[in-house]
């Protein structure tokens, strides 16, 4: 197969263009493609072997403005075009985020500790047959697979459970501003060194917690303030001190607040916060580490979006590790795929200290307030499936195929989301991965005939 990829100018100074032609030319180098003539923008060249997904993602990432030899590839390749260049971008942006959540989870498939884990998008569901993949309009998932829940320590569950509760905080803000309500966030921290393990130092956290909402001064300055409710997010992150663990509070006032106010209600907490500390033998933090300040008025967008970032579900970046800045657990575990010692043993500390941890809480009564529905656990959030057998897209008879290259499990799905069954096929193809097409004809209840499926999960 020979494909004419041209990049226009100003696609070309993109950080992924340029990615995509350093990785093009290393691969010419090893001879595994041919790169053609070519001027500044334009790369010419023939596979030798079987796709990969970075050859993909280079069609994907450039515009793609002449395909030779094959018509097929000019109808497969014609709808990326017509997306604007933002959809586009967005949607590479997705299905790069949903590969490195793939090919991390097969990473634990075999180096986590927690069983669960280990069997997440790995085994089949207890009652489940085959394998389908669900395309419904422009969402696609699996079926009959297991899933762990864990917000925690699972990329592509904390993935699913993060995008819900993020949801879940804008539409509270939403109804919260319309009633004409403020808000103030901050961020309160203990003082820790490298050797605190993380299990003593969330622990901590909690009880400090705790006394924060228990004592006497912080209860009369919020009622004073008209305080409605707070809700508190655990951000844990690892550099060289160690263990980071920090909780984000986002409070909510009823009517307007001062910066005097926020003050006022900054200086109680924080003076719980360290008695709190002290009383159980750990250094006062100090006071730098705590921050409380209002939110509202223009910036609200803005600081909301940053202040759901902090919802550490999402793999927003992976920085390395020796970067000398703190990073979140994601990146420990990028280090540790990559082959780092330290950091898988860093990763499984951070599995055995964060198992079974809220990262979110909500003061009670305040999702009835603004008549949200009741709140789902991680396991249900992460659970839940696509659609119903109706939207069954296709079936995947062997898994086995896909468990040997996690990442074809995502490519599967983003090739089903882009293109239908036809796409499917073709990336299924390249992957070396059975696809059978779903019966579209079928009564919602079909499901392969018995002796078929013997066969198939023989
Ligand atoms: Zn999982």
């Amino acid at each position: 197969m020979s494909l004419l990829v041209t990049y226009r100018p100003e696609d070309a100074y993109t950080r992924a263009a340029r990615r995509d032609r350093a990785w093009l030319a290393q691969r010419a180098r090893a001879k595994e493609v041919q790169l053609g003539p070519v001027d500044a923008f334009t790369r010419d060249f023939v596979r030798a072997d079987r796709h990969d997904t970075h050859v993909r993602r280079v069609f994907e990432a450039a515009k793609i403005q002449a395909v030779q030899n094959t018509a097929d590839n000019v109808a497969t390749l014609r709808p990326l075009a017509e997306q604007s260049d933002v959809e586009m971008a967005d949607q590479l942006r997705q299905a790069g985020a949903r590969q490195r959540r793939w090919r991390l989870r097969g990473f634990l498939w075999s180096e986590s500790r927690l069983p669960r884990v280990r069997a997440c998008g790995r085994h089949r569901a207890a009652d489940a047959g085959v394998v389908a993949l669900r395309r419904v309009g422009d969402s696609v998932g699996y079926a009959g697979l297991q899933t762990c829940g864990s917000p925690h320590s699972c990329p592509v569950c904390a993935s699913k459970i993060g995008s819900v509760r993020r949801e879940d905080i804008l539409a509270l803000m939403s109804a919260h501003t319309a009633e004409g309500g403020s808000a103030a966030f901050g961020a309160y921290t203990l003082a820790h060194t490298r050797t605190t393990p993380l299990n003593d130092a969330w622990d901590m956290l909690s009880v400090a917690w705790r006394a924060v909402q228990q004592n006497g001064t912080v209860r009369r300055v919020r009622s004073r303030l008209g305080h409605i409710g707070v809700i508190r997010v655990v951000e844990v992150t690892y550099g060289r001190h160690g263990w980071h663990p920090h909780i984000h509070p986002l409070h909510l006032f009823e009517g307007k607040v001062s910066d005097r106010d926020v003050r006022e209600l900054y200086v109680a907490e924080t003076t719980a916060w360290s008695a709190a500390l002290k009383r159980k033998g750990w250094r006062d933090a100090s006071l730098k580490g705590q921050r409380l300040r209002r939110v509202g008025g223009r910036s609200m967008g803005v600081d909301l979006a940053n202040y759901i970032s902090k919802v550490g579900y999402e793999m927003t970046h992976v920085a390395g590790k020796n970067s000398g800045k703190t990073v979140n657990h994601w990146s420990l575990l990028d280090a540790a795929r990559r082959g780092d010692a330290d950091a898988l043993a860093a990763w499984h500390e951070w599995e055995e200290g964060s198992r079974g941890r809220r990262a979110i809480t909500w003061s009670v009564g305040l999702r009835d307030r603004y008549a949200l529905a009741p709140e789902l656990s991680d396991d249900q959030v992460a659970g839940a499936v696509l659609g119903s057998d109706a939207d069954d897209l296709a079936y995947i008879p062997d898994w086995g195929q896909v468990i040997a290259s996690p990442v074809a499990g995502a490519d599967l799905l983003e090739a089903a989301r882009q293109g239908g069954y036809e796409r499917l096929q073709q990336v299924a193809d390249a992957w070396g991965i059975t696809v059978l097409p779903a019966n579209p004809y079928a009564p919602t209840d079909w499901k392969l005939p018995k002796r078929a499926r013997a066969v198939l999960l023989a």
